[in-house]
């Protein structure tokens, strides 16, 4: 087991995978109180965009804009938001989510308050990350 918390949540979270890609790890948000809420992070511990090769950077931005599709495919939000930070872990990773014109924190950050986690049920959280993975395959 890593000590490292972002490999780890792979490794132990195993029913948030949705798919391993080239360079990123794809998982579902385990608070799902935006709908489809979901996390690209990288396999390599990196931390700057520009700390990758071009090639490896163009790759990597495929891989989130092809989630976002599937997102935008399943969920048909109004706005895909990304947010990458970065600050807590050394793993570039998007928060990727589809975010609700009707939602009551739209148009701001998901961040801009606090909010109830939305916890699916086990079969839920399944389907969705099924749904996911079927898109991206
Ligand atoms: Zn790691």
């Amino acid at each position: 087991m890593t000590a490292c918390p972002m490999c780890s949540r792979w490794e132990t979270n195993f029913d948030l995978q949705i798919i391993e890609l080239q360079h990123s790890y794809v998982t579902l948000n385990r608070d799902q109180y935006f709908p489809g809420y979901t996390l690209l992070f990288t396999k390599d511990h990196v931390t700057e965009l520009f700390h990758l090769e071009r090639s490896e950077r163009s790759s990597l931005m495929e891989e989130v804009s092809i989630v976002a599709k599937a997102l935008h495919g399943i969920y048909k939000p109004s706005k895909i938001n990304y947010e990458l930070l970065g600050n807590m872990v050394p793993h570039i990773h998007w928060h990727i989510v589809p975010r609700f014109s009707s939602e009551p924190l739209w148009p701001r950050p998901i961040w801009a308050e606090q909010h109830e986690e939305r916890l699916l049920l086990p079969h839920e959280q399944q389907q969705h990350i099924e749904t996911i993975r079927r898109a991206l395959s």
